[in-house]
């Protein structure tokens, strides 16, 4: 491995904090093992216990608000309030999916079809050891909620925090670890890419990875070989689509915070926006106000003036400079905002883009609004999916059916209306992607289903004589079987019944030994 220590260092003030042993090969091994050890305690714990522990996690991330917002504040430089942010989803996550896990994780009874006399059940079984790989853009709601959900479920897991934000993994395993009853079940390791990569050859049972579309591509192929199924979510390119009826002031203003917040590096940020002309100069000129009350800087303070920090990850720096110097250099206008110094930026609010650039076709994540004036909504939308990426996009318009019909119509595997980003602060609201954006689902119902795998009992005495299905299962039955399909699911089905009584006649072919 590259080096065998992660550096903490502030992207604010460059000022290294604090440093983590990154984990070898063989303890990734030894991790996955010991939560494999460990799996058969912890599925054996019934719903309700695993949420009782849970809680006390809860209560546990409540009362370290300051110690979590803090280190937030020092590992990605956004303000403590932009971390509460973080801390605040997670929390009403784990709350919502305590209250719905018993609902949602029990044994179901389904139809038995044709063995009447057998009763049947659907169990939601965890899958065993689940590896969850995270990012560095929002590292604590994009480590804990797949991480508490797989353990609802019944798994054991271990995490692998991104090595961009290393004291935030150091704080959620210290964080596990303060909770008796839990610390058993949940193991993290720490570095980068490979020690991602021997996670994954490490065989868990599962991997949810929140990461970029190249990153996603690399995971999938390597558990392909032991066949380990994959949850991908992936980057973004979101489109805004602002209609003719839309508040513009109120688009403006939610369209600029859905850009900037979090410096923009958010997966599904605004990273595009598709204005129609009569609405496009008020747009843009509304934008570029609020974009400027947008302060760019750095506090420790908990009520910090800022609104913007820096750029967490100086890599991201690179693809935000080649994005601009490209679309600038095929005509596009900043109209406010740019570098300020170090790893700062203002908010830009650009115009003069088109789908040649790479700022309108690739992942910026960065704090750059694109907008682009567009003469009718069908252009509008048919911008919208021109792009490789379908993780979200906002639709404006005051009246609903209108923006309906419009989010009908846009490649999004989900998409909010007169207002951005929210959509992934709602739990019970399924979120992920479609194309590059990847597939698989954080959130809702949906996402703590993921982390089962569901386990079909059917149980009954021994098939009886006059059951549909022995009949079906018996020779010299064809005809008869024939007047059942037809009776039961023919659209005709007397037409069906009375060519088959009289095939059922004395002396028909069946064997009498066949008869029922
Ligand atoms: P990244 O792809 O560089 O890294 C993500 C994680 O994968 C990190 O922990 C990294 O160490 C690990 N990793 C890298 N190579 C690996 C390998 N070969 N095997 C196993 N693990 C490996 O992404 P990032 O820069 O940390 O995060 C930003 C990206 O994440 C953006 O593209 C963003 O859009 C995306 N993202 C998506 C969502 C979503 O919900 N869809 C949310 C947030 C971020």
């Amino acid at each position: 491995m590259e080096t065998d220590t992660l550096t903490f260092m502030n992207p604010a003030t460059g000022v290294k904090f604090g440093e983590v042993k990154m984990t070898t090969t063989a303890a990734v091994q030894n991790a996955v093992d010991e939560m494999r050890q460990s799996f058969a305690i912890w599925s054996a714990k019934p719903v309700k216990e695993r949420i009782r522990i849970l809680r006390k996690f809860q209560t546990l991330l409540i009362d370290k608000r300051d110690e979590i917002t803090n280190v937030l504040n020092q590992d990605c430089g956004k303000s403590r309030q932009d971390g509460l942010i973080e801390l605040f989803v997670t929390v009403d996550m784990l709350a919502q999916y305590c209250s719905q896990a018993p609902k949602w994780l029990k044994r179901k009874r389904v139809s038995s079809g044709l063995y009447l006399f057998k009763q049947c059940f659907v169990e939601y079984r965890p899958h065993g050891v689940v590896a969850v790989i995270a990012p560095w853009n929002y590292p604590l709601t994009l480590s804990l909620p797949p991480v508490l959900a797989a353990l609802l479920a019944g798994n054991t897991v271990v995490l692998k925090p991104s090595e961009v934000t290393a004291a935030t993994g150091v704080l959620i395993e210290r964080l596990i670890q303060s909770v008796p009853e839990l610390a058993p079940f949940v193991r993290v390791v720490h570095g980068g890419g490979q020690v991602g990569a021997a996670l994954t050859q490490a065989k868990p049972d599962y991997i949810f990875v929140t990461g970029s579309t190249p990153t996603g591509k690399k995971i999938l192929q390597a558990a392909s070989e032991h066949l380990i199924p994959v949850a991908l979510e992936l980057g973004g390119k979101d489109a805004m689509i602002v209609l003719d009826d839309a508040d513009i002031d109120a688009a403006a203003r939610w369209g600029v915070w859905g850009a900037f917040f979090n410096t923009g590096q958010t997966c599904m940020a605004v990273e595009r926006v598709y204005v129609i002309e009569s609405k496009y100069e008020e747009f843009v000129q509304r934008s570029i106000s609020y974009a400027k009350e947008f302060k760019t800087g750095y506090a420790t303070d908990s009520d910090s003036p800022y609104s913007m920090g820096p750029v967490t990850d100086p890599r991201q720096v690179k693809v935000i400079e080649s994005h601009l110097e490209d679309a600038l250099a095929k005509g596009a206008r900043v109209l406010t905002g740019g570098k300020d110094q170090g790893m700062f930026y203002n908010p830009m609010v650009m115009v003069d883009v088109n789908h040649s650039m790479r700022l309108m076709q690739e992942e910026t994540f960065g704090p750059i609004m694109p907008i682009m004036k567009v003469k009718d909504e069908a252009e509008a939308i048919h911008l919208a999916n021109d792009s490789a990426f379908g993780l979200g996009a906002s639709v404006w318009s005051q009246n609903i059916t209108h923006a309906k019909k419009v989010a009908d119509q846009v490649q999004a595997a989900s998409v909010i209306v007169n207002d951005s980003i929210a959509q992934f602060g709602i739990p019970m609201l399924p979120f992920g992607g479609i194309k590059d954006s990847g597939f698989g689902r954080t959130h809702g119902q949906e996402g703590l289903m993921q982390f089962t795998r569901p386990f079909g009992y059917a149980v009954g005495g021994a098939p009886i004589k006059w059951d549909i299905a022995t009949i079906l299962r018996e020779n010299g039955h064809y005809d008869l079987a024939t007047a059942i399909m037809g009776v039961v699911y023919g659209k005709n089905g007397k037409r069906y019944h009375s060519c088959s009584v009289e095939n059922l006649t004395p002396n028909q072919k069946t064997p009498a030994s066949n008869r029922i």
